[in-house]
């Protein structure tokens, strides 16, 4: 215990466990209990004060609101601090270390925010005169051929607003070629390696294809033995979608025998690239064959996103899908830019319209911004640094936890539960790591590995801070080791325990109504 000067402890009192201590409140430390607004908000109550208006008929007629709405009525102050206390119970990665694997949680420089912000990028819209935007198609255009440079790829979409929507819009693309070959209804089956991003699948189910799985080998990569026997009858393959670096956190090595294998075979070469940041500025994927590929922007190239923002998914496109790219595409003649906009003349191959307008301004402007401020180098150095990273925590981790495989990992390291004693899972190591300061690490993904924990510590993260995460997950590691049954109750200090995470998927409760005395007191 640390003593101020005048002999009062500065550190909690190791005698009296912190989650045995209880508050009046619900409050903890300065962190405020919050209730629902419904609960603390009144239909009487408002922050303005304006007159009623005089005079003024409604014209609404007969579609008049019969009872009032019921809106819950704040203070100006009773607002803010409604909001500001609710954003102190979420985890941020403004706040620490964000280690769910596959989801590229680095940190959003705010040189992207303020450019974004800029009148002439975040002041107009979409429906305005292609003269007056020249500027924004400019920006399009340019981050446009930073994509195609970086990936080695002739043709990117970039109307898509996800890694999914990516992965859809490269699959109608693949679609759309099938149908100019007139195999459309020959070529139904697409493969998809066990280990896959849950979105492949259900990407290529969405794309009316049927999904075959490929075994996973020992070394956590495409099992080449399964995949060859897939395609010995060829006639109705219509492609693979393979994540690279996949799921594992692993680089695919027979990724170039992979392309050549269903090029023979007659299919087409999906990539989900939404893993880009480990391998950018090192591989290009238009050196392996590749046809099609997204770009996960909120992840590689730091945009916000995980409930702080929208996505963006860029898709590059080979010169076999290139024309199938769909509308609107930004295209320059003479030092003027334009849109295409209808599936005819220069968009006639198009496969359509994937949404209203060009794509994720926003994010495109974040993007750039990022690229142009690291510059060629600096993407490359932030590659190697995400795998240094991941590499480091699983040496770090490794002689504690089980790793999944053997070797080095690519930008995130995967470990199993073997390690645990009988009857602590890979849930109670997560929810011990909350307690800790921690967001959990991605859990039981990929379905490969059992218990699986999949940490992807970025570049952005210091040695010391890597050293801390470290600290704290291997503690709570040795526990689950030596079987410490407390680790089934954490977390402990958060605002909220054990909640019911299937019930709360499965049957969400969206709408508050309020307790029945108060109902019928209001009627
Ligand atoms: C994140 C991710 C996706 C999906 O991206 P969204 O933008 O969430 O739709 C697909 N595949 C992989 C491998 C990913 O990591």
């Amino acid at each position: 215990m640390t003593m101020n000067s005048q002999g009062r402890s500065t550190t909690p009192d190791e005698a009296i466990p912190m989650s045995e201590i209880q508050t009046v409140s619900g409050s903890r430390g300065l962190q405020q209990r919050e209730d629902l607004i419904f609960e603390t908000g009144s239909t009487g109550k408002t922050g303005v004060d304006l007159p009623n208006p005089k005079g003024t008929k409604s014209r609404l007629g007969s579609v008049t609101r019969k009872r009032p709405t019921d809106l819950p009525g704040l203070s100006e102050p009773e607002t803010m601090r409604h909001y500001v206390r609710l954003s102190q119970k979420n985890y941020a990665i403004d706040l620490g270390l964000f280690p769910l694997g596959s989801c590229t949680m680095k940190h959003n420089p705010r040189l992207n925010e303020k450019v974004a912000r800029m009148p002439g990028f975040a002041d107009i819209h979409p429906l305005q005169p292609q003269a007056t935007v020249q500027g924004a198609l400019e920006l399009i255009d340019q981050l446009a051929t930073w994509l195609k440079t970086l990936t080695g790829m002739p043709a990117v979409a970039m109307s898509p607003k996800a890694g999914a929507h990516g992965e859809f819009c490269g699959m109608m693309a693949i679609r759309r070629a099938l149908i100019a070959r007139g195999e459309i209804e020959t070529r139904t089956r697409v493969l998809v390696p066990a280990s896959a991003h849950g979105t492949n699948p259900a990407t290529a189910v969405q794309c009316g294809f049927k999904v075959d799985e490929i075994k996973a080998d020992e070394r956590g990569r495409v099992n080449m033995e399964d995949f060859k026997a897939k395609l010995e009858d060829s006639s109705d393959i219509a492609g693979i979608m393979l994540t690279n670096p996949n799921t594992c956190g692993l680089f695919e090595t027979d990724i170039m025998e992979i392309a050549d294998l269903i090029h023979e075979a007659g299919g087409y070469f999906y990539c989900d690239g939404a893993n880009f940041n480990a391998i950018m500025g090192r591989v290009r994927p238009g050196d392996l064959g590749i046809d099609a590929m997204h770009i996960n922007l909120h992840k590689t190239f730091s945009t916000p996103h995980g409930g702080g923002g929208p996505g963006a998914g860029p898709t590059v496109l080979s010169d076999a899908l290139a024309d199938y790219a769909p509308v609107p595409f930004v295209v320059k003649d003479e030092d003027i830019y334009s849109l295409v906009e209808e599936t005819e003349g220069e968009g006639e191959e198009a496969f359509g319209r994937l949404c209203a307008f060009h794509g994720q301004m926003g994010m495109f402007t974040r993007a750039l911004a990022y690229m142009l401020s690291h510059g060629a180098d600096g993407l490359k150095q932030a590659a190697e640094d995400a795998v240094l990273n991941a590499n480091y925590v699983q040496a770090r981790l490794k002689s504690t936890m089980t790793a999944a495989f053997d070797g080095y990992c690519m930008h995130e390291a995967l470990f199993s539960d073997a390690f645990t004693a009988e009857g602590i899972d890979t849930l109670d190591i997560s929810k011990a790591l909350i307690d800790e300061g921690y967001h959990p690490m991605t859990m039981y993904f990929p379905l490969v590995v059992h218990g699986a924990m999949l940490i992807e510590p970025t570049e952005t993260e210091s040695k010391a801070e890597l050293d801390r995460f470290c600290d704290a997950l291997g503690a709570i590691a040795e526990r689950a080791k030596a079987g410490d049954e407390s680790l089934k109750g954490a977390p402990y200090l958060a605002p909220m325990r054990r909640l019911d995470e299937t019930q709360a998927a499965r049957k969400p409760v969206l709408r508050w109504t309020p307790p029945e005395p108060d109902r019928m007191a209001a009627e």
